[in-house]
């Protein structure tokens, strides 16, 4: 024992306290408004949304792993103060929803064809999953887990408290059953908008077009996109850095390129 210990325990003084810990937030979030967050995992460098509002967390998208969506949900506590409330799938693609069954007690939103697929499709997840360098074991947990979506909707406003957020599917487009998350900016406190935009936007590489996609529909949706946001929010990709409408524009004069086929895109 010390002698500094053996004096305070004759003089009837506590022990000094213990130093303490400090928790550190396990992904990089951006901040674009004093209560919008958002995170690039980096797997896939799939964005991940995060609002709150007066008693309420909403998490966007939930990653491929349920690894990841338990970091998340813990950063989401951690800059919050409070647990996930609500969480939104943008749509039904593996890197967008396999991580939802970690956020337990939250209320899920999807579109109905999102909560079908979720139910009927894990065949089809797991494949493009693993097609794209997922580790099984940890793809086949989080399939295990999985739960269908609460809330199925085309357009719903979820109260954070003292802020209604709105999901809303403006068309057909990177699938059939694209939401976008609007969220309002603040009045008086020079807060944009923000918009996450799931895939229908991607900033770091082009859109991702497949099977599932609707290329002569999605530059309509891209409008509605911008209709619904206005020109200056900020708008979050599925994939990439945070951009404003004028990308979104061009991203929609890429797409008419595609439709009309003049040889400018190749992708599968
Ligand atoms: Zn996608």
């Amino acid at each position: 024992m010390s002698t500094l210990r053996f004096s305070q325990r004759l003089l009837g003084r506590p022990p000094p306290p213990r130093r303490r810990e400090f928790h550190t937030v396990n992904y990089a979030w951006e901040r674009l408004t004093s209560t919008v967050h958002r995170c690039r995992l980096p797997f896939l460098d799939v964005t991940v949304g995060l609002v709150w509002g007066g008693d309420g967390v909403l998490v966007i998208d939930t990653g491929t792993t349920l690894a990841e969506a338990a970091a998340v949900d813990a950063d989401a506590q951690l800059l919050t103060g409070r647990r996930v409330t609500h969480v939104v799938l943008t749509h039904k693609h593996f890197d967008h929803v396999l991580g939802s069954s970690a956020f337990s007690g939250a209320v899920i939103y999807s579109a109905p064809e999102v909560a079908d697929y979720l139910c009927a499709g894990v065949d089809e997840l797991r494949a493009d999953a693993l097609r794209h360098g997922a580790a099984a074991d940890e793809i086949d947990r989080a399939i295990a887990a999985l739960r269908p979506p609460d809330q199925r909707v085309y357009d719903a406003v979820i109260d954070l408290g003292g802020r209604g957020v709105s999901v809303s599917h403006p068309g057909r487009g990177h699938t059939s059953a694209d939401l976008i998350v609007s969220v309002p900016g603040v009045d008086g406190a020079a807060e944009h908008a923000v918009v996450f935009c799931g895939d229908l936007v991607e900033e770091s590489a082009d859109p991702a077009i497949d099977a599932d996609s609707d290329v002569g529909a999605w530059p309509d949706t891209l409008d509605n996109v911008l209709r619904i946001g206005g020109p200056d929010a900020r708008y979050v990709p599925g994939h990439g850095a945070v951009v404003d409408a004028r990308f979104i524009e061009n991203q929609r004069s890429w797409l008419l390129g595609y439709r009309h086929g003049d040889g400018r895109v190749e992708r599968v």
